[in-house]
This record gives C-alpha cells, sequence and structure tokens, in this order.
C-alpha cells in the first residue's frame, strides 16, 4: 500500500511538471488513437503467441504447463474480440459505448498479464522473469495510452503490484540492487509518457493555431474588413456561380451598383473616422434590404457597393435598389456637406446579365447607369 502512495505521489509530481493544457482543442476526450489501439492489441497477441509457441519444436525449453496456457490463450481472445470490435467500429473508439467500456477492457489486459507473470516466477522460479515481462508489456501500454494517464494506470497497477510483491515476497534473498533496478525501470517507463504526451499537447497546439489562422486567412479572403460585406475577390466567386445557377431556368441574374453621393464632402466635413463609420452603416442598410437566398452585396472600392441578385424579372431587381434607398433615407445620417439634401444619400445603377457576358462587361454596364442617375441628379436608381 505505501508502495502504491509512493508511486501514485511520484505519478503525480511528474505530472505537475508537465502542464497539461489540451482542453482548448478537440483532445480533452481522446484516450488513445484507433491504429495505436490496434497496434497495442496486435502486440498482445504476437507476445502471447510467441510465448506459447516457444517451448514447441526445441528440447532445450520446456513447453508452457497447461494453466499459463489458458492465461495465454485468455489474453489473446480477448485482444482477438477487441481488435474485431475495433475493425467493425472503424470510425473512432474515443466515441461512444466503446469509450465506456475502455477502462475495463484495459484493466482486463493488466490483469490478466499480471496474473500470467506472477504464475511465470512462480512456475519457473526466477523473480528476474516478472521485471522482464513487466518492461516487455508496460512499453508498448505506455505507447498507446500515454495520452490518457487513467488508462495507463488502470493498465500498469496490477503489474506495478505484481512486480513488488514478486521484489519483495517471492526472492529468497532481499535484493536492493534488484528492487531498485525495478524502479529504475519503471520511472524510465512513466517519464516516457511525459515526453510524448508532451510533443502531442504541442501538436495539438499547433494545430489549434494552424486552425484559427486558416480561419483568420480565409475570413480576409473572402471579406471586407470595415464592413464586413463580400470583398471585390469574392464577386468573382459568386458572378460565376450566379451564372452557372441560372442555366436551365427562366431566372434573370442583374448587378446593382451603388456609390455614396458626395462622399468626399463628407469626408471633409466629419472626418475619416466618422467616414467610416459611415459606411459601415451603409453596409448595413444594404444587407438588410437583400433576401437571403438570392442576393449577395460586396464592397467593390472605396465607397461604392455592388450587389448581385438572381431575379424573375427587372421589377424584383429594383424593388430591391428602392428598399435599399428607403432604407439609407431611414437611417437619417446626417450629410451638411451634400448637394441635394440634408441627409446622406445614394445613386444607383442596375445591368442585367446577358448571355456570354464577362464580368467586367456586366460591371461596366452598369456603371454607365450609376453615372447617368449621378448625372440626372443624384439620389435615384438607374435601369
Ligand atoms: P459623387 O456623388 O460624384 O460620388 O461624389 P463623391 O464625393 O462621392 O465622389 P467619389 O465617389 O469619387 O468619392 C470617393 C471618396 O470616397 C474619396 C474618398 O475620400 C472616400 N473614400 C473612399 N474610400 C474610403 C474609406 O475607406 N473610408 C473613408 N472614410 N472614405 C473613403
Ligand atoms: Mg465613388
Ligand atoms: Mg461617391
Amino acid at each position: 500500500y505505501a508502495c502504491t502512495v509512493l508511486l501514485n505521489g511520484l505519478v503525480k509530481f511528474i505530472k505537475g511538471a508537465v502542464p497539461v493544457d489540451i482542453n482548448h482543442s478537440t483532445g480533452e476526450n481522446v484516450i488513445t488513437s484507433t491504429k495505436g489501439y490496434m497496434w497495442f492489441l496486435s502486440v498482445n497477441i504476437i507476445f502471447c503467441g510467441w510465448l506459447l509457441l516457444r517451448g514447441t519444436h526445441r528440447s532445450d525449453v520446456e513447453s508452457l504447463p497447461p494453466a499459463l496456457q489458458i492465461l495465454c490463450g485468455c489474453i489473446i481472445a480477448l485482444s482477438l474480440i477487441n481488435l474485431v470490435i475495433t475493425l467493425k467500429i472503424k470510425k473512432n473508439i474515443n466515441d461512444g459505448f466503446y469509450h465506456q467500456l475502455l477502462p475495463f477492457v484495459v484493466l482486463a489486459f493488466g490483469l490478466l498479464w499480471s496474473v500470467l507473470f506472477l504464475n511465470f516466477t512462480l512456475y519457473y522460479q526466477n523473480p528476474l522473469i516478472t521485471l522482464m515481462l513487466t518492461i516487455s508489456v508496460l512499453l508498448p501500454a505506455t505507447i498507446t495510452f500515454y495520452i490518457s494517464g487513467r488508462l495507463l494506470l488502470l493498465f500498469s497497477a496490477p503489474l506495478v503490484i505484481c512486480l513488488l510483491y514478486v521484489e519483495f515476497f517471492l526472492q529468497d534473498k532481499f535484493s536492493v540492487a534488484q528492487v531498485g533496478g525495478a524502479i529504475i525501470l519503471l520511472l524510465v517507463i512513466y517519464s516516457a509518457r511525459y515526453i510524448l504526451l508532451e510533443w502531442y499537447q504541442r501538436v495539438q497546439r499547433s494545430e489549434y493555431e494552424k486552425n484559427i489562422l486558416i480561419k483568420k486567412l480565409v475570413q480576409q479572403a473572402h471579406y471586407d474588413a470595415l464592413t464586413g460585406l463580400y470583398n471585390r475577390l469574392s464577386l468573382a466567386r459568386f458572378f460565376e456561380e450566379c451564372v452557372s445557377a441560372l442555366t436551365g431556368n427562366k431566372k434573370k441574374l442583374f448587378m446593382i451598383v451603388l456609390d455614396i453621393d458626395f462622399f468626399k464632402q463628407y469626408n471633409d466635413m466629419y472626418g475619416h473616422v466618422a467616414g467610416d463609420k459611415c459606411l459601415i452603416k451603409v453596409s448595413q442598410c444594404i444587407e438588410q434590404s437583400l433576401r437571403k437566398e438570392s442576393d449577395s452585396a460586396f464592397r467593390f472600392g472605396g465607397e461604392e457597393f455592388v450587389v448581385l441578385t438572381v431575379c424573375d424579372d427587372i421589377s424584383q431587381a429594383k424593388a430591391i435598389s428602392q428598399r435599399i434607398q428607403h432604407n439609407i433615407a431611414h437611417a437619417h445620417i446626417p450629410h451638411k456637406g451634400s448637394g441635394i439634401s440634408s441627409v446622406l444619400t445614394i445613386s444607383q445603377g442596375i445591368a442585367q446579365w446577358q448571355e456570354g457576358m464577362t464580368l467586367e462587361a456586366l460591371v461596366e454596364k452598369a456603371d454607365k447607369q450609376l453615372y447617368k442617375a449621378k448625372e440626372n441628379g443624384r439620389n435615384r436608381v438607374n435601369y
């Protein structure tokens, strides 16, 4: 009991030395990898198979007594059953019922191995055998279960207790050197776990940071940083998607180009920071005016915006334009520098996409309408 307490304290001490901070990533629930577990089961089968077969065909090595053969058979059977289940689950042993069952299975393995080794020692009257065999199975177990301290402890506790029992009680003569050797070997194995865990955490952390970075880059690649609308780069992608969605139906694609009236004067009068806030408000007004499924808004340039809309006819595209104009009027953004109104206004040009038209051609067509809207006195929609 004292030794177990000592070992536990030691484990806790080593554990405290390594920061376990994998909670933020998906690593929280991981107890072992499916591949690693299958390797562990295979090692169990091979090791037991070797123990069973090593006596056959050799006159100098006697074959195992029946009790030990039965124990080896039990371990092989348990490993095979686990292997079949793991192969059937295929996906992930870290989920569901099997995840709950695993601690008991691992404990069963630990118990079976320790009973086997104890019997080995009693049969061959050689305590060194237990030490060697324990190390041989603890190593693969450490490699397999290093992520989960609980599983590793469940597997190794029976083995360690058995080993200590053999070292202290089954030796003819108590040997400090052998007990010391056993403790050192156990320490080597347990410290290996923390080295592996540290690597695992490092990989998890860099994976997590990489995913955040990818998300940020995707955000920057597709969206405008100031307004949150899609950026100009996304326009080409959306245009292609809209055009290919049109084939085989009677829908039409329209582009609305919007430009704030007298925005230079707005900046001059209220400053650039207020100008930026104004751009955000305008983009919100535009977004509020769109239909969810078939319209998308883009910041095309400084204070120019584009809306792509798939409609049945022009009246739907005009309705969107009017909703935008209405929403901006209702936002009551004061604009003392405007030549036409006391509040901010915008001008819009609408163009319909025709078969074979490129994005550039469509923008140019809508731009011409916008120019006419500006020429005709601003704060209006031209088609
Ligand atoms: P018009 O009615 O003919 O459109 O007149 P305008 O003054 O709006 O002229 P124009 O459309 O050429 O205005 C462009 C101005 O928009 C120039 C620049 O000061 C301002 N602008 C462009 N991008 C930004 C931006 O990101 N933030 C701010 N605050 N101002 C911008
Ligand atoms: Mg402009
Ligand atoms: Mg303008």
